[in-house]
């Protein structure tokens, strides 16, 4: 009889403690055997195990945090609205599986409104000013796809065109800090150039970490439950845990990149250095989320407006304005600022947000800050950051963390070619991972030699979208 979760929990008579941000937790001993262990009940851990699950193999996935959703993670308790902490849009609706998932699981979808605004200090930009703008995007793209055709990988802003006027920093903002968590001058054109492009984004009402934690229903999961040492060979795996030691002849690990770098686990022998040096190149940028809850309507805005502004300093925001229609206001800062502010703490990330919106939209905000909260994700233990994104020469560690090693096989956002820093990536990645360890333990044939989802899409300017 396949072994679920709720199967466990029945059994045990447990009281389950739901922690503030969601999920459940573990009431039973934890097994001691299963055919494949997942590491991590984020999007791909989820997906691996699911994926598992179909080939009518055992599977238990053990969850460091007190919730499932790892990176995709929602705070449905301190506002009017659910907060999505990390993932917010789900791209590409045509070919995202997770917008299908969403879907069948009874969530409520919609696609992103489309009242996008500039500010040019007090004003809103004019519709010749957004042109310019939208032409200096088309230009700056143009640019990093032409130089990742080149001979070597080279940085993004290397290759940025000269004349982007006043709209280079606003570009730079908005392809470099806001689209990937890092600096252009920290990316690699080739990574940024396999990209595919994240063309439409739809929302999900409940929140994507919701989403997560529902798909993950059926599948046997521990929270709280770190691994901390994982002994692998050809034919057999260990998990240690404080929970105790699973046995596996396959694991799955998706842990983020920053994790698998940093050491927090334990591996005997050690990975190779091939696959560690992968993981530290695909460091993960900083992208965090700044909420406000307003009273009234100090910014003028309506309902989902989404503004950036006329910037020549790294010192900028975006702004989802009154989310859902709700007095939610969410400021995301990013790549070297936003990492420098958070690091300064919640405070300075919400007294910062106060004095851009002042800037932007004059003195009546502060007195209409009810409640607040930031994340802080390269603090959280559990990720370290937010999204992967390769160096210049960076790009092929992408495909050397695909590779299996002996029984282990990677997974995770930073492992997808071209969905990395995406909730689809991981997604995709896990199923992956999950069906090159079903070979391995013989649970499936060789696979069939299938093109991955969709071939790369050339980018198509920005069709009037910057984020
Ligand atoms: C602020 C922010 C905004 C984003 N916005 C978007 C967006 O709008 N759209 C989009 O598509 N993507 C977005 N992303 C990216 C997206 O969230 C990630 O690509 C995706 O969620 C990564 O999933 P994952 O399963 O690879 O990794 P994770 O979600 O990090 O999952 C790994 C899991 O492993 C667990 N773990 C760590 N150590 C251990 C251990 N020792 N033992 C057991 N478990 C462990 C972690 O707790 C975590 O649950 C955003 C990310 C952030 C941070």
């Amino acid at each position: 009889m396949a072994m679920t979760r709720r199967r466990l929990l029945s059994a045990a008579a447990m009281t389950a403690v739901a922690p503030a941000l969601g999920g459940r937790a573990w009431g039973a001993p934890l097994p001691r055997e299963a055919d494949i262990v997942v590491i991590g009940a984020g999007a791909a851990g989820i997906a691996a195990a699911r994926r598992i699950q179909a080939a009518n193999r055992r599977v238990i996935v053990v969850e460091a945090a007190s919730q499932i959703g790892g990176r995709c993670l929602t705070d449905s308790t301190s506002f009017d609205v659910p907060f999505d902490r990390g993932a917010r849009w789900m791209h590409n609706p045509e070919t995202n599986p997770m917008v299908r998932l969403a879907r069948n699981a009874g969530l409520a979808i919609s696609a992103a409104s489309l009242g996008q605004k500039i500010r040019i200090g007090q004003r809103n930009a004019r519709a010749g000013e957004t042109e310019e703008f939208l032409a200096a995007l088309v230009r700056a793209n143009r640019a990093i796809d032409d130089a990742s055709r080149g001979k070597a990988d080279v940085s993004c802003a290397s290759v940025l065109p000269k004349n982007l006027g006043d709209w280079a920093g606003t570009a730079e903002f908005v392809l470099g800090a806001n689209a990937t968590g890092k600096d252009l001058r920290d990316v690699s054109v080739m990574d940024k150039a396999r990209a595919q492009d994240r063309n439409a984004a739809i929302g999900c009402r409940q929140g994507l970490g919701v989403l997560i934690a529902r798909l993950s229903e059926q599948v046997p999961l521990a929270l709280s439950t770190p691994a901390s040492h994982i002994i692998w060979g050809g034919r057999d795996v260990a998990v240690a845990t404080p929970a105790g030691k699973i046995a596996a002849r396959a694991a799955v690990v998706t842990v983020s990149s920053n994790v698998l770098a940093a050491g927090n686990i334990k591996f005997t022998p050690e990975i190779p250095k091939r696959q560690l040096d992968a993981a530290a190149r695909l460091s993960l940028g900083s992208y965090d989320r700044i909420a406000l809850q307003l009273s009234g309507s100090p910014l003028g805005l309506a309902r989902d407006d989404v503004i950036i502004e006329q910037s020549n300093s790294t010192r900028t925001a975006l702004l989802s304005a009154h989310i859902g229609g709700s007095s939610l206001c969410v400021i995301d800062v990013a790549g070297s600022f936003g990492r420098d502010l958070s690091g300064e703490g919640e405070q300075a990330m919400v007294a910062f947000a106060v004095e851009w919106l002042t800037k932007l939209f004059g003195s009546d905000v502060a007195a209409a800050v009810k409640k607040t909260s930031a994340t802080r994700w390269n603090a959280s233990p559990f990720a370290l950051g937010a999204m992967s994104v390769a160096p210049p020469g960076g790009q092929p560690s992408r495909k050397i963390l695909t590779e299996p090693i002996g029984n282990l096989f990677l997974a995770g956002e930073a492992t997808h070619e071209t969905l990395w820093g995406t909730i689809d990536g991981a997604w995709e990645s896990g199923e992956r991972a999950a069906e090159a360890a079903l070979r391995k333990i013989g649970a499936l044939g060789e696979p069939a030699t299938a093109p991955s989802r969709v071939p790369k899409q050339r980018r198509r300017g920005t069709q009037g979208k910057f984020n």
